[in-house]
């Protein structure tokens, strides 16, 4: 079954200075101040097209190629709606790997303001759980990791989500891929019904589209298909 939902099919553009400026969408001056100090004065195809979307709070399945900046694209809508002051995991992002989870963490913690002393903590198999639960206890605002290991402190009750706001599956084809479909739908499954779900992608197969049809609410789609 399909997900109803808008498709906008835009082409990558070749360049990537010709994209709006960050300053054209409602995000408050200092966030805009900090992406042009990192050297982000204008969006990338993808951020353009997601961005509007996701920080109206629509769900949004955003699929375009590695390196496009679908990082930002998630990471500054989830830190919109995050609430500094109320210390609690207010946002997931799921990653197929230990590595990418690592990078998206580093890019959450550049594109958060310094002032907001926001805590984003990474959660992956590998490490070692005693550390991260000794982390959890501290208290953080986000979490970023794989499924597996994510769903294994659900389960401990070392993490709740209840006051979860935003939801993200990032690289989800190749989160399929290396079957981690089970864990997602299980983390899933604890996370309140009321939030956004952004979904990230390189590729859109089959059991991505099935499972943003099972999770999303009347997703936004925004593909970038490549001109040849
Ligand atoms: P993807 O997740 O699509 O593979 P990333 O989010 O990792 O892409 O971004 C790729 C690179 O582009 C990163 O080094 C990131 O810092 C940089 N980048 C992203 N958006 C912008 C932008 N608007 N302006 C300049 N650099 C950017
Ligand atoms: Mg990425």
């Amino acid at each position: 079954m399909s997900t109803s939902s808008q498709t906008a099919v835009t082409p990558v553009n070749s360049d990537p200075t010709a994209g709006p400026p960050f300053s054209s969408l409602p995000l408050p001056p200092p966030t805009v101040a900090n992406l042009q100090r990192l050297g982000y004065e204008r969006m990338t195809p993808i951020q353009a097209a997601s961005l509007p979307l996701a920080l109206a709070g629509k769900d949004l399945i955003a699929q375009s190629k590695t390196g496009s900046g679908k990082t930002a694209a998630f990471a500054l809508p989830l830190l919109a709606n995050l609430n500094p002051r109320r210390f609690a995991v207010q946002a997931v992002v799921l990653c197929p790997t230990r590595e990418l989870a690592e990078q998206v963490t580093q890019e959450i913690r550049r594109l958060a303001r310094a002032e907001d002393n926001i805590k984003t903590l990474t959660l992956c198999g590998g490490a070692p759980i005693r550390t991260q639960i000794a982390s959890l206890a501290h208290g953080a605002h986000i979490v970023v990791g794989t499924p597996g290991r994510i769903l294994d402190h659900l389960s401990r009750d070392t993490l709740a989500l209840d006051a979860l706001n935003t939801l993200v599956l990032d690289e989800a084809d190749r989160m399929l891929d290396m079957g981690f479909a089970e864990d997602i739908a299980n983390v899933i499954k604890l996370c309140p019904a009321q939030r956004q779900t952004l979904l990230f992608s390189a590729t859109y197969p089959d059991g991505v589209a099935k499972m943003a049809s099972r999770f999303m609410r009347e997703p936004q789609e925004v593909k970038l298909t490549e001109r040849h």
